[in-house]
Order: C-alpha cells, then sequence, then structure tokens
C-alpha cells in the first residue's frame, strides 16, 4: 500500500522507507528488497540509501524506540544522567533492545527542542520535552507495564513556542493572501525588483542576496516538460538551532505565502517543504495549513482565481542527516538519494531537483519574503544595519534564565540577548552552531550582522561552570557522526579530531597532541568538499584560541604520550601464554 500511495517512484524511496519503517519498527533484509523491487531499484542500492539516514534502523530496535536529544545543552541540563537512569530502570543496555523487544534507548543528535529539554524522541514520531528524574521513573513503570505511547500523558508531549522577543516576523497575524494581493497587484518584475531593495539575504547561514537568487533561477532554461521549483529547507539541523520550528508552528501561513511568492516570480509550478525527521511532530499541522490554503484558493491550480498561477507544495520528511541542510545534498534526499552534496556546477538555481532550476530557501527567509512583498523592500531595508537588514530570529539556550526564540533586528550586540535572556556569569556563546562562532567575555559587544557575528540562529549560551574544552569535544563527536563520508578530508580528518579530543579527554595529551590538532584544523579548512568539513573544526579553533588554558590543564607535557596503556593492554595476553619478558616492556615515551 505504500508502495502505491507513492506510485512506486524512486523520488520516493526516503519517504517510502519512512513508512515502511513505521509498520515494521526496523528494516529487515526482505523488506528492503520488497522496496527495491517495487521501486525498481537493485537492493543495494535501496540499501545504501537506508544506509545513509541515521533513522533508518538496518537492525533490529525496539516496538518503542526512545532517542535521547544529545546536544551539548542537553547533556549540561542532564541528558545522560536520565538515559542512565531510565536504561537502569528498565534494565537495559543504552542501544540495545530488551529481552522482550519492547524497548530499547540511544542518543541522536540535537532534536530542536533546546529550550525545553531534556528531550527525547519517541520512534521518531512524537517528542517527549522537559524530562527530569520524576518522569523518567513515570516512563519507566509505564513502559514495563507495556502501556503504549498513545497513552502517556499529552503534557509530556507538548512543545512550547517560547517566543521571548517578537519582531515583524514572529508577532505578525496569518498571513491569508495580503502578499499574494500585493504581489498581482505590483507584478513579478517589481517584487523581485522589492525583494533588491529589501537587501535580505539567505538565513540557513550563507548569507547569499535572495533577489539575485531568485533573479539567477529565473533566468535559467526549463528542459522540456519541466518547472521551476521551490524548496523550502527545513531541514533545521544545526545543533542549538530551533528558530525555524517555532516559524513553522506559529508562522507556517507567512512561510507557505513566501514560497508562493517566489513561484509566480520564478515561473515555478511544484514546491518543497523539506522537513526534518526530528520535526515529525509538526507534520499534520503543516498538511492542514496547506489543505486549509488550498480550500481558500491561495495554494493550488488558478491561486486567486489567475489563469497560470498554479503552484502546489508536498512535504518531504528527512530522516537524519545533518548534511542535507546543505542545498545540494538536500535536493538528492528529495530524489530519494543519499544525502551527498553535488560537485558544483551547475548550481540548483540552474539545475536542481530531476535538473529543474531550483531555489532552495531557508524557512526564515521565505516567511521574511511574504511580508517583504506586502510591505516592501524600503520597509525591511530600514530595519537592521547596513548590509544586513532586517530582523534575525535566535534561538536561545543553555545557560539563561529564559530560553527561547528572540527576534531581534541585525546589529543587536551579543551582550543585549544575554542581558534579554537572563544569562548571569557568561563566559562563552557559540553563535550560529557548532559550524558558527564561538565567542568570550571581551567580545559581548560584537554585533550580530553578516559582516561582524554572523548566524544561522543558534545561541548557546556557557556559563563560567562549563568547560569549553567539553564543549568542543562533544561538538568534534557531532561531525565526526554526520561526516557524510563522501570526502577524505572530512571523513577522516573529523575522526582523526574526535579521537584526539578523546585522547585529551582521558588525560593522555601532551603538546604533541595540540600540535596535531592545529594541523588538522588547517587541513580540514581547506580541501573539504562542502561546508560541513570545512566548518567542522571552527569549535576547536575557536576554543583554543579563546580559552587556552582548558586545553593546557589536559596536557602532561612537551613530550609524545600514548594514548592507551600498553603494558595494560598486553596483559591478558601475558596470563594466558605464562610469558611476560621484562625485556618486552617498552618505555612508552616518545
Ligand atoms: Fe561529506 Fe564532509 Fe565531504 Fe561534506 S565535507 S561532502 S559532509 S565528507
Amino acid at each position: 500500500a505504500v508502495l502505491r500511495r507513492h506510485g512506486g517512484q524512486r523520488a520516493a524511496l526516503v519517504q517510502i522507507l519512512r513508512e515502511v519503517q513505521a509498520l515494521t519498527h526496523w528494516l529487515p533484509r526482505e523488506v528492503l528488497a520488497a522496496v527495491a523491487d517495487g521501486v525498481g531499484l537493485t537492493p543495494a542500492i535501496v540499501e545504501g540509501v537506508a544506509g545513509f539516514y541515521r533513522f533508518f534502523h538496518l537492525q533490529p530496535v525496539g516496538r518503542v524506540h526512545l532517542l535521547f536529544s544529545d546536544n551539548v545543552t542537553d547533556r549540561h541540563a542532564g541528558s545522560r544522567h536520565l538515559v542512565a537512569r531510565l536504561c537502569e530502570r528498565l534494565g537495559v543496555v543504552p542501544d540495545q533492545v530488551s529481552a522482550d523487544g519492547a524497548v530499547s534507548v540511544g542518543l541522536t543528535s540535537c532534536t530542536g527542542l533546546g529550550d525545553q529539554g531534556p528531550a527525547a524522541l519517541v520512534n521518531q514520531h512524537q517528542v517527549l520535552t522537559r524530562l527530569d528524574d520524576a518522569r523518567i521513573d513515570d516512563l519507566a513503570m509505564r513502559l514495563l507495564a507495556g502501556e503504549l505511547p498513545t497513552a502517556w500523558p499529552s503534557a509530556w508531549h507538548q512543545v512550547m513556542p517560547q517566543i521571548r522577543q517578537a519582531g515583524p516576523l514572529l508577532a505578525a497575524p496569518p498571513l491569508l493572501g495580503e502578499s499574494l494581493h500585493a504581489l498581482l497587484a505590483r507584478g513579478a518584475d517589481a517584487t523581485l525588483a522589492e525583494l533588491a531593495t529589501s537587501g535580505l539575504r539567505g538565513r540557513g547561514g550563507a548569507g547569499f542576496d535572495t533577489a539575485r537568487k531568485w533573479a539567477l533561477c529565473r533566468a535559467a532554461p526549463v528542459p522540456e516538460g519541466g518547472t521551476r521549483v521551490v524548496v523550502c529547507n527545513a531541514d533545521e539541523g544545526e545543533p542549538g538551532t530551533f528558530k525555524d520550528r517555532v516559524l513553522l508552528s506559529e508562522q507556517a501561513d507567512a512561510v507557505v505565502e513566501g514560497m508562493t511568492v517566489a513561484a509566480h516570480v520564478l515561473g515555478a509550478r511544484h514546491g518543497f517543504v523539506y522537513l526534518r525527521g526530528e520535526y515529525r511532530f509538526l507534520l499534520e499541522h503543516l498538511e492542514s495549513v496547506l489543505a486549509r490554503r488550498r480550500a481558500a484558493g491561495l495554494l493550488g491550480p488558478g491561486i486567486l482565481g489567475v489563469e497560470g498561477f498554479d503552484f502546489d507544495i508536498a512535504i518531504h520528511l528527512g530522516a537524519g542527516a545533518y548534511v542535507c541542510g546543505e542545498e545540494s545534498a538536500l535536493i538528492e534526499s528529495l530524489e530519494g538519494k543519499r544525502g551527498v552534496p553535488r560537485i558544483r556546477p551547475p548550481f540548483p538555481v540552474e539545475q536542481g531537483y530531476q535538473g529543474q532550476p531550483t531555489v532552495v530557501n531557508n524557512v526564515e527567509t521565505f516567511a521574511a519574503a511574504a511580508h517583504i512583498a506586502r510591505q516592501g523592500g524600503v520597509w525591511w531595508a530600514g530595519l537592521g544595519v547596513p548590509g544586513s537588514a532586517g530582523t534575525k530570529i535566535h534561538s536561545v539556550s543553555g545557560d539563561c534564565a529564559r530560553p527561547g526564540v528572540y527576534e531581534f533586528p541585525f546589529g543587536v550586540t551579543v551582550a543585549e540577548i544575554l542581558a534579554a535572556a537572563g544569562a548571569r556569569d557568561t563566559q562563552m556563546v557559540q553563535v550560529g552552531g557548532p559550524s558558527g562562532l564561538a565567542l568570550g567575555v571581551g567580545e559581548f559587544d560584537r554585533r550580530i550582522a553578516f559582516d561582524d557575528v554572523p548566524s544561522a540562529g543558534a545561541f548557546m549560551v556557557f556559563d563560567a561552570t562549563r568547560d569549553p574544552f567539553e564543549v568542543a569535544h562533544g561538538f568534534a563527536e557531532f561531525f565526526a557522526h554526520e561526516s557524510c563520508g563522501f570526502c577524505t578530508p572530512c571523513r577522516v580528518g573529523t575522526e582523526l579530531v574526535k579521537r584526539r579530543f578523546d585522547k585529551l579527554a582521558r588525560g593522555h595529551g601532551s603538546v604533541f597532541d595540540e600540535r596535531e590538532l592545529r594541523a588538522l584544523e588547517s587541513l580540514l579548512h581547506g580541501t573539504t568538499h562542502c561546508g560541513l568539513g570545512a566548518t567542522a573544526t571552527n569549535p576547536l579553533r575557536d576554543t583554543l584560541q579563546r580559552f587556552p588554558t582548558a586545553y593546557a590543564r589536559r596536557l602532561q607535557g612537551p613530550r609524545f604520550v600514548p594514548g592507551f596503556d600498553l603494558d595494560a593492554e598486553l596483559a591478558p595476553a601475558r596470563r594466558v601464554t605464562g610469558r611476560d619478558d621484562a625485556g618486552a616492556h617498552l618505555p612508552q615515551e616518545g
């Protein structure tokens, strides 16, 4: 039935695998073979795709599979203690299925709930927020009693918007066609000109000029029988970011209206929202927004009664792969493939989804574009500072009294955001997530702007009790895990960085290791295929520079220290063989 619903299309492979797994809990070989048969691919290709995404299980998991968010701010909030407590209560080992097959518990990357963690995913379908000892104990009892997640208290699944500071994007009433009326009154050319006047730049991190991107796509030839395509990148995978979650739950009409404006400007008929798998709980809400807009003539054929203004949107769920936030990897995933970034050129605006010119913009970018279409470019350009027009939404989490989302005009200082969030005794702020910038005391008067401190939206606060080395170590683990493996410097380099961090954390570090870390840092910056590898060592670079003592206290001295105790490793063999040659005890210093 799943295959039939998707017409056996290869492009729907990730969706098909998601839906099949929801029925079977995991994906045994025979199931993958049946899917392969249904979509006309070899089992090896289908297994290769399934193996790429973290949320597809090629080994059994429990009928209730719990994945705890493992971002560093979740760890600081006690997530690992909660995992240990739950496993102890259930009598299970992390990452192993209970003897009766009922439950399994594991860790996953940031789930986008850093403002209300510790949090967990339940069968990648529901979320659990604000977990604490009492909730974990109650959860364990219910699981041991065989209670299904559908019977758990609804408060456990509650996700609050936590809008602490609203500006023109977050405070606006729902857009129900106002931008589309303005667009039609002004015309596509003039609307594109307004966008150029606004100075809007992409909110996903790279900050590319939005009007320029749309103009390039508009100018690209469309293959025969094809169309241009509009894609909303809602794969908000950067640890510590959750502002797109809030926009999608509170301002979905603005996002969809922005996509529809783009469609008319570009001459696009098809659109996608690529929704990160962790936000599966938003799917029904988004589907209802699309349905309501279709019924109101704001989506579908002949929008607002205008002949030829045909545009509709499908929602595509991701399956847990950070790299799919990169636009060409996202397009590969939309086409049902492994999310490996493409070699460019051609750029997606020339040849994107199925070879068609495609614009990929962030959720916040589309929301801003909708308001610009209505209120004009001069209005937006009047907000913010030169070169960084408009407002920016920040996801504030970590050591502060008021975590949540804050919308400020560009130009706000880091100190102003810290004060608004009630942060005290702050030692470090990670702006823009692990791939962004770590700032220390003395830098908090810097401004959020493309030419000072750019940000994709994460704002993680660490007070003086936190260890910057441990923060950077957590991010190193994240990047090693999320590297897609396509290019060697990133695949090997991120793992080597992580292992070097591990070694220092175990107390086996020396100046030699610090030198190696610096060498890896400069290597990764210049040699990787995509931005993930190029930015993977930013936390290392920033913390080494700003918090050298956090590293220095882990270094034993200038001489090489092995990462393990050779004699301890050889002891079992010596015991078994009864041989313990004094001459075989090599000195461990190099
Ligand atoms: Fe994949 Fe990393 Fe290379 Fe990007 S840099 S293509 S994530 S291996």
